[in-house]
């Protein structure tokens, strides 16, 4: 059975204050985001009906639109009740959420200063396509050619679609090689992040990850660094050289879609998923309320 694409499904999408069906959730060819990327969006995951972390991820959202100079015509109380709305109007409980803010087609031009803000929530079943044993096999990454850029260059710390045109450029080079995925340098040629999610190593038994000064803090990241500190586990923020993952024994990613994912290769670097792995995977499991305190999926 083939996947139907994403603009032909039953449901419904909230769109500038109200729910419509799927399939008339559509925007005009010009549409200023489309040609000038003013678009800014979140990727929020629901577990047993509730949002994890919505009220950052709203926050971000807005923070972004912000960014962009863009004027957001809702509250974030109305985004978030709008977010469960939504939830519900489409019978899930466990989803992906994606909501977004882009400006409209009043205007046609690098200027935009008269063009609307539109909204919309979209909810969509998207489930961990691999069981906890299976996934601690660890996914491949190959080195990205193209870097994160430099923060006076463009805004790295919104969520902002313009940003993930060097993300989809990484991950088909990736894939068309057989990998999973690709994690990239930035600009000084420092270790980043993955094309949608944050990189962590395990080092003599401590964790390290890149300082987040010129690519997205993700709000997985920092759950999991709680939950790692929770656990007794050192945390270091530094500078991470690629030649330094040659240290490392195991190595993670972390991000809304990819949740906690073992990675085992990187280019020429090989790491072995282990204990903290597993018990991250666990704890993270726990926190969003994937399974209930008890009922751990991992042994
Ligand atoms: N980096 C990039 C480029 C991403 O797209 C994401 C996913 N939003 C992340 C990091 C992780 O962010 P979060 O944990 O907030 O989902």
């Amino acid at each position: 059975m083939t996947t139907p694409t994403f603009d032909d499904r039953d449901g419904y999408i909230w769109f500038n204050g109200a729910l419509i069906p799927w399939r008339d959730a559509k925007v005009h060819v010009l549409t200023h985001a489309l040609h000038y990327a003013s678009c800014v969006f979140e990727g929020e995951r629901a577990y047993r009906g509730k949002v994890f972390k919505l009220e950052e991820h709203t926050e971000r959202l807005f923070y972004s639109a912000g960014v962009l100079d863009m004027k957001m015509p809702f509250t974030h109380q109305q985004i978030n009740d709008a977010t469960y709305e939504t939830i519900r109007a489409n019978g899930l409980t466990d989803c992906y959420v994606r909501p977004m803010a882009w400006r409209g087609s009043e205007m046609m031009g690098v200027a935009a200063q008269t063009t609307k803000t539109n909204v919309a929530i979209a909810v969509w079943q998207w489930p961990s396509y691999f069981s906890p044993a299976e996934r601690l096999k660890g996914i491949r990454l190959d080195m990205a050619t193209w870097r994160r850029p430099h923060p006076d260059t463009a805004p790295v710390k919104a969520k902002a679609a313009g940003l993930y045109m060097i993300c989809t450029l990484n991950k088909h080079a990736a894939e068309r090689k057989g990998y999973d995925d690709a994690l990239m340098l930035d600009w000084r040629g420092q270790v980043a992040e993955a094309t949608g999610a944050n990189v962590f190593f395990v080092i003599d038994g401590d964790i390290h990850t890149p300082t987040p000064d010129c690519f997205l803090d993700g709000i997985t990241r920092r759950s999991v660094i709680a939950l790692a500190k929770a656990r007794g586990l050192k945390v270091i923020e530094r500078v991470i050289m690629p030649e330094d993952m040659s240290k490392a024994t195991e190595c993670f990613l972390t991000g809304t879609a990819a949740e906690v994912t073992p990675v085992r290769e990187i280019g020429q670097h090989k790491f072995t998923p282990a204990d903290v792995c597993r018990n991250l995977m666990a704890d993270f499991d726990l926190a969003v309320g994937k399974v209930e305190v008890g009922k751990s999926a991992i042994a």
